[in-house]
């Protein structure tokens, strides 16, 4: 933890001269001095744009898909994350994240077991625990990215260019259109599923089944305040509850000031059809048919689910990378790391490596130390970031594992 807050010091310390101005950037004034080609337009990637057009880099990001489709679910912005957002300047209360306030946990019959204040604990951290829109997030981030506004030169984002292939060398990649981009230093921020990853030494390995998969949806709080069955549950704003099974959970968190109740319920892999794509169609039959033990009143607030935007997901866990760099080469968030979802932290250490990143590349770098400070990036990161996969893998172990979770608070 010692190790863990001294990272987040230096980290800060760095992000606060970033801020304030610090290594002679001084808006669209100074010359980029790096040429950045970021593969993926997610959490992870867009950060790292904002960061690192913020040090006064050149930055190019290639993304595969049209936009059409981000997840809409809500995220966990933790102290650790939402301190790096506010120093880049985003506020996600601006976009309706609401504080995260209270825990409450179940047994599935519906018996409170616990219901324990956020309020105090949070007094310790700096910034505060936020729950966010994945949607609201990505749309800032990608604005702030792209805006002509700001500090640095706006990010030129490509839509629609799938990246086929990657030159850590020489440090360019090709896109399945054929269009090749070069750079001084490519990253690799194309998720769970990377193509990048295969770039570094022993990057061939696969992301594999966790044995759980989970439904996902968002319906109004309001709707469930109005049902007699199911308001007991959604009085307190910024409440996250659990309700546990044997082999299975159902999760339940408020976003979106509050106005919406996010939901991802962990089962077993077996008892759904899910795959490793976060948008897989899901059942509201199904997944009544899972839960079929649980609480009738809980029952009564899965059914709420609107059948149309219900979703399941294959839980991807993956050995761990012996590294994330080669040459000019730098992997960041899921494409290093798919975490587990148990502690929300996913996106939240895809944000610290990007900030990491930034930090490790100050203006005027010249292009010659790039593989070096890619190594200093790796060992900034590399176990932090294993560490809390580490921590997601126990959050997310079964009641029946018996496993000791008082002190590792499962959060998603
Ligand atoms: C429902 C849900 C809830 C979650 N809740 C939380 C939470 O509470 N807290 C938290 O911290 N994390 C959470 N996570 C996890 C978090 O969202 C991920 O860990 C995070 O998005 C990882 O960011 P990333 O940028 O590495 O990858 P992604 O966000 O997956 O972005 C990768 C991007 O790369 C693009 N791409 C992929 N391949 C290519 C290619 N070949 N060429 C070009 N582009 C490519 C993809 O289209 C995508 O846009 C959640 C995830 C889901 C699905």
């Amino acid at each position: 933890l010692n190790q863990a807050r001294k990272t987040i010091t230096v980290m800060a310390e760095a992000l606060g001269e970033m801020a304030n101005g610090a290594n002679g950037i001084n808006g669209h004034m100074k010359p980029a001095s790096l040429r950045i080609v970021v593969v993926g337009a997610g959490i992870g990637g867009l950060t790292a744009a904002i960061a690192l057009r913020q040090q006064g880099h050149e930055v190019v990001i290639l993304e595969q898909s049209s936009f059409a489709t981000e997840a809409g679910a809500a995220i966990h912005l933790a102290p650790n994350a939402n301190g790096i957002l506010r120093r880049l300047g985003i506020f996600a209360e601006e976009t309706g994240a609401n504080p995260m306030q209270r825990f409450t946990e179940y047994t599935a019959a519906g018996t409170e077991t616990r219901s324990i204040s956020t309020e105090a604990s949070n007094e310790m951290w700096q910034h505060p625990w936020l729950l966010a829109h994945r949607v609201h997030l990505h749309e800032t981030l990608r604005k702030v990215a792209t805006s002509p506004d700001g500090k640095g030169l706006p990010a030129q984002l490509h839509a629609s260019s799938k990246v086929i292939d990657v030159d850590p060398i020489n440090a360019t990649i090709t896109t399945e259109d054929g269009v090749r981009y070069n750079g001084d230093l490519v990253l690799g921020a194309d998720g769970v599923h990377s193509v990048t990853r295969l770039k570094v030494p022993g990057g061939s390995v696969k992301p594999f089944g966790s044995g759980k998969s989970a439904f996902r949806f968002l319906i109004k709080r309001k709707v469930a305040q109005d049902d007699p069955r199911t308001s007991k549950f959604v009085q307190r704003t910024g409440e996250l509850a659990i309700w546990y099974g044997a082999d299975r959970r159902i999760v339940m968190y408020s976003t979106s000031n509050n106005e919406l109740l996010n939901f991802v319920n962990i089962h077993p892999e077996s008892e759904s059809e899910a795959s490793g794509d976060w948008n897989t169609q899901a059942n509201l039959e199904k997944m009544l048919e899972v839960y079929k033990d649980f609480d009738p009143a809980v029952l009564a607030l899965l059914g709420k689910a609107d059948p149309e935007s219900l979703k399941v997901w294959k839980l991807l866990d993956m050995p761990i990378l012996p590294t994330w760099i080669n040459e000019r080469l730098a992997l960041l968030g899921d494409a290093a790391h798919p975490f587990l979802p148990h502690q929300g932290q996913g996106g939240g250490c895809a944000i610290e490596d990007a900030a990491s990143l930034a930090v490790c590349f100050p203006a005027d770098t010249p292009v010659s130390e790039v593989p070096a400070r890619l190594k200093l990036y790796e060992k900034i990161r590399y176990e932090r970031a294993n560490r809390i996969q580490e921590y997601s893998r126990i959050a997310g172990h079964d009641l029946r594992d018996n496993v000791k979770l008082d002190s590792t608070f499962a959060t998603i």
